[in-house]
């Protein structure tokens, strides 16, 4: 184990001294993001602190110039998977915490998490991110049968999940290469707050995650199991936005020096409301973040660190997940439940319902979106995106430093845009509504026309009318 503490509470407060920066120093920095370089600490301190509408606007259109030359049009689409709500922990934000006894605790069986794969698949979800409550019940030998039964489930079509990504709490090595052996893709913990002293209170003594420093060298040790492709994150809203920014900045310098690769995606929970807390209430938010500051903050981080992938899910409401993703966000979440069973609660009736109600929703928190998967994407193909199931990088062992160093001279480009072209085609030939796939082919053939290359064109066509035959799971 390396630096056990990268995180210098007073200096990273200190930094934050509410000086904007002049007219000339803010042209600087903007200027050097468009380098698509990245940022050092000190800048996006000086970022942090700009408040005046027209220069937030600056930083907003570097932010969408950065996006755009290297995530182009595309937009990752996702969906969790509750796989438990039992929790030993006490979190004052979270549904789940042990003291809400109005919860009814539930760890799905290996039968109701191919019944919940089973639900994403028939949506046209590819990808899967396994998520639970920290409990010896869920400990990582359930995880793994988890894992493989996600991945062994095949929907009438033929289709199967193509990647997992687990959001677990902190563990062992040990535990983290078992984890690594069933080929997972991202493994995700959020740190919640970066701030050691806020951090107890909002995480009560006495429980696993009231310790600070084994939560923040978490991937640390996931390293070290052989997982290299991490995601970090924290809630926001719990302490001080900027502090929280610069924070996640430390982690990701301190995993590329250690490591050799920075995190693969940083996530952007704002906390919500959640039954059974005390922070059932919009007002007991400690530090609520507006979507003025939000869209800002996501702004800078995707300018700093222009090849992390951005995550937000659907706490966020739709217009403002719209707006999130012109000024960053290059992943969402779609037609969620964040309750375990939650999608057999809401499909079809036909099947065994796992879970009793039990007058509280069972959530772990809000949700600000409840549109279908076809929804999101109808409205992305209005807004000119390029939904993508793509998991091809995975697949082809394109992760961590290996992913970084194609991505860095732009080359993922060549990949991406084709092989989410081709994971859209799939969605409308085999998932979408009549209106969506009329549109969204259109949208194919426009899209087909912007490859400069005529070799790439030719692949590009060649495969999207494989896809229309009736051909799977192409991806360069
Ligand atoms: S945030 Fe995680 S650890 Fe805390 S109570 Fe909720 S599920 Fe448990």
């Amino acid at each position: 184990m390396r630096n056990q503490n990268f995180i210098d509470r007073d200096k990273l407060y200190g930094m934050l001294d509410n000086n904007a920066p002049s007219e000339s120093q803010l042209n600087d920095i903007l200027n050097k993001a468009r380098k698509l370089k990245g940022l050092n600490l000190e800048d996006v301190a000086k970022l942090l602190c700009v408040e005046n509408e027209a220069d937030i606007q600056k930083i907003l259109d570097t932010a969408e110039y950065c996006k755009d030359e290297i995530y182009g049009r595309r937009l990752v689409l996702f969906a969790p998977i509750y796989t438990g709500n039992a929790c030993v922990n006490n979190c004052v934000y979270c549904g789940f915490r042990r003291d809400n006894k109005a919860l009814k605790r539930k760890i799905l069986t290996l039968d109701e998490i191919e019944t919940e794969t089973l639900h994403l698949l028939r949506m046209g979800h590819k990808r899967a991110l396994l998520i639970c409550g920290e409990s010896p019940r869920n400990d990582a030998n359930y995880m793994v049968e988890a894992i493989r039964r996600c991945y062994a489930a095949k929907d009438e079509k033929g289709s199967t999940i193509r990647r997992i990504n687990v959001e677990l709490a902190p563990m062992s090595v040990e535990d983290y290469a078992k984890l690594k052996a069933e080929r997972i893709g991202t493994y995700v913990c959020f740190q919640e707050t970066y701030d050691p002293i806020e951090y107890a209170k909002f995480h009560p003594a006495g429980t696993p995650k009231a310790d600070y420093l084994y939560r923040l060298t978490c991937m640390d040790r996931a390293q070290e199991g052989g997982i290299n492709d991490v995601g970090i994150g924290v809630l926001f809203g719990l302490v001080d936005y900027r502090f929280e920014i610069l924070a996640l900045m430390e982690h990701a310098r301190h995993l590329e020096e250690d490591y050799g690769c920075g995190p693969h995606t940083v996530s952007f929970p704002r906390i919500e409301p959640a039954e059974g807390t005390p922070f059932s209430l919009p007002e007991n938010i400690p530090h609520p973040v507006s979507d003025k500051d939000f869209m800002k903050i996501i702004a800078i981080i995707r300018i700093a660190m222009p090849y992390t992938g951005i995550i937000i899910s659907t706490r966020e409401r739709p217009e403002m997940r719209d707006k999130l993703v012109k000024y960053g966000v290059s992943q969402i979440s779609a037609a969620s439940e964040t309750n375990p069973g939650g999608y057999d609660e809401e499909g079809d009736n036909t099947a065994a319902k796992p879970y009793e109600k039990t007058g509280t929703t069972g959530a772990q928190f809000t949700l600000g979106d409840h549109r279908s998967l076809d929804e999101v994407i109808s409205m992305m193909i209005d807004g000119g995106y390029i939904p993508s199931f793509c998991t091809g990088c995975y697949r082809k062992g394109r992760v961590g430093a290996d992913f970084m160093d194609l991505a860095k001279p732009g080359l993922i480009k060549e990949f991406c845009k084709p092989n989410a072209m081709f994971t859209f085609r799939e969605y409308l030939e085999d998932y979408a509504s009549p209106e969506t796939k009329a549109k969204g082919l259109e949208l194919l053939k426009k899209l087909t026309q912007t490859f400069s290359k005529e070799e790439l064109k030719k692949r590009v066509e060649g495969n999207l009318c494989k896809i229309g035959e009736g051909e799977r799971d192409l991806y360069f």
